[in-house]
C-alpha cells in the first residue's frame, strides 16, 4: 500500500519556537506552543485563542478537540487522486458517472474544492501536495509525480473508457506553479498522453483557491495544450 500521509511542504519548514511563559502552567504552555504553529497566529493570537479556550464552556472547547482528533484519525488521502477521503476512494473517484479518461492536476485539495464549485468539470482529479520548489528544496519525489504516472500506466489497460487520455494541468499561476507545469508536460508527452492547462483568464501571482467561480469556469472551457 502506497504511503497515504504525505508530508506537507510547509510541515517540513522549522518549527517557530515558542519559549513557555513561566507563570502558566505547563498545559497552557503547550496549548499556547501548539496554536502558535498554525499559520498566521503569531504569539498574541495564540494567547487571544488559548484564553477563549479556557473561557469556554467545557463541551464547546471538548468538542474542538474531539473535531481535531476526529480528523485526525478518520480522514485519509485517497489512494488514487490524493483528494481526502473519509472512506478508501474519495467521492470524485468513486462515482462511475465522471470522465475517467480526463484528469486534473492540482496542488491541493482545496483547489479540487474551487473547481467542483463551478459544476464545469466531470473528470477526475490528481492532488499533487504542493509543487516544485526548487529553493524550498522540494523535488517530484516530495509530491505524487509518480503516483501520477503510475496511475496513468495502470489506467491504459482498463476495459471502457476508463484509461487517462486528457491530463489538465491546473496549477496555481505562480512561478513555481508554471515551473511544476513545464515539469509535467515534458514528462507527460513525452508518454503519448493530451496535456493542456487551464486558460489565462486567472491572474498572474493567483491562488486557484481565491479565484471566482466565472473565472474558473471561463479557465477550464478555455483550456489549450501546453
Ligand atoms: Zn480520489
Amino acid at each position: 500500500m502506497m504511503a497515504r500521509k504525505i508530508a506537507n511542504a510547509a510541515g517540513r519548514k522549522a518549527d517557530r519556537g515558542f519559549a513557555p511563559r513561566p507563570g502558566y502552567p505547563d498545559s497552557v504552555n503547550r496549548l499556547l506552543a501548539g496554536l502558535a504553529k498554525l499559520p498566521g497566529i503569531g504569539r498574541r493570537s495564540a494567547e487571544r485563542l488559548a484564553f477563549h479556550i479556557l473561557k469556554q464552556d467545557a463541551d464547546e472547547a471538548l468538542a474542538l478537540a474531539k473535531a481535531i482528533h476526529d480528523v485526525k484519525t478518520t480522514v485519509q488521502h485517497c489512494p488514487a487522486c490524493f483528494n481526502f477521503a473519509d472512506g478508501d476512494l474519495c467521492a470524485v473517484c468513486a462515482d462511475p458517472k465522471r470522465d475517467h479518461s480526463v484528469v486534473m492536476v492540482i496542488e491541493q485539495p482545496r483547489d479540487l474544492i474551487a473547481i467542483e464549485s463551478t459544476g464545469m468539470f466531470r473528470g477526475l482529479y490528481h492532488v499533487l501536495m504542493g509543487r516544485l520548489s526548487p529553493l524550498e528544496g522540494v523535488g517530484p519525489s516530495d509530491i505524487t509525480v509518480a503516483q501520477l504516472l503510475k496511475r496513468i500506466e495502470l489506467s491504459a489497460g482498463q476495459p471502457g473508457d476508463n484509461a487517462i487520455t486528457e491530463v489538465i494541468l491546473a496549477l496555481n499561476p505562480t512561478l513555481e506553479g508554471d515551473g511544476t507545469s513545464l515539469y509535467l508536460n515534458e514528462t507527460l508527452v513525452a508518454r503519448g498522453i493530451t496535456v493542456t492547462r487551464l486558460a489565462r483568464g486567472l491572474p498572474a501571482g493567483g491562488q486557484l483557491e481565491f479565484a471566482t467561480k466565472a473565472v474558473l469556469a471561463d479557465a477550464i472551457q478555455g483550456r489549450r495544450t501546453v
